[in-house]
């Protein structure tokens, strides 16, 4: 079974084999942790992702990490979360398996995650939350051993811990 761990900070920091930027459709970076890996990475990332021409919400492109601690940078476009009732949810759920599936196809075994979508995007915190948890517990996984969920904020962290471990902190 896959280990799961919740932890509070920038997911630039972390010394895994890849994380997991929530982009937008351009690839082309942006604000939040967009913003954030672009700058942490360097100017080769942004050169790298140039050619890969784009990503539609809810499917994920890989491109090394650069200057980061982490081998790998997935990216994956999130749903923009309009009222629930417009595939967001399903969407969602495909950027948590896109990830996984370039994860598993890169020898990856330990991957993070920020919280897709819950920024600008404007998902829902508990609903994502619950997408987020679910998908990575139901993944089929071959070599990626370990999930880290990577929030940003100690509210954030609070609704993982409660959706992983059943438990309030
Ligand atoms: P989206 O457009 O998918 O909503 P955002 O970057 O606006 O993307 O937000 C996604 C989540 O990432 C939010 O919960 C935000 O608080 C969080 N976030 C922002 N910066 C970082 C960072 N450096 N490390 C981890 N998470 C971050």
């Amino acid at each position: 079974m896959i280990e799961i761990e919740v932890v509070q900070g920038d997911i630039t920091k972390l010394a895994v084999d890849a994380i997991v930027n929530a982009a937008n459709c351009s690839l082309l970076g942006g604000g939040g942790v967009d913003g954030a890996i672009h700058r942490a990475a360097g100017p080769d990332l942004l050169r790298a992702c140039i050619p890969l021409n784009g990503c539609e919400t809810g499917k994920a492109k890989i491109t090394p990490g650069f200057k980061l601690p982490a081998k790998f940078v997935i990216h994956t476009p999130g749903p923009v979360y309009r009222d629930g009732q417009h595939g967001e949810p399903a969407l969602l759920e495909s950027c948590y398996k896109s990830c996984l599936a370039l994860a598993e196809e890169n020898d990856c075994e330990t991957v993070a995650f920020p919280a897709i979508s819950t920024g600008v995007y404007g998902y829902p915190w508990e609903e994502a939350t619950e997408i987020a948890v679910r998908t990575v517990r139901n993944f089929p996984v071959q070599k990626v051993k370990k999930v880290i969920f990577c929030c940003f904020g100690t509210e954030m962290e609070r609704i993982y811990r409660e959706k992983v471990l059943g438990a309030r902190i």
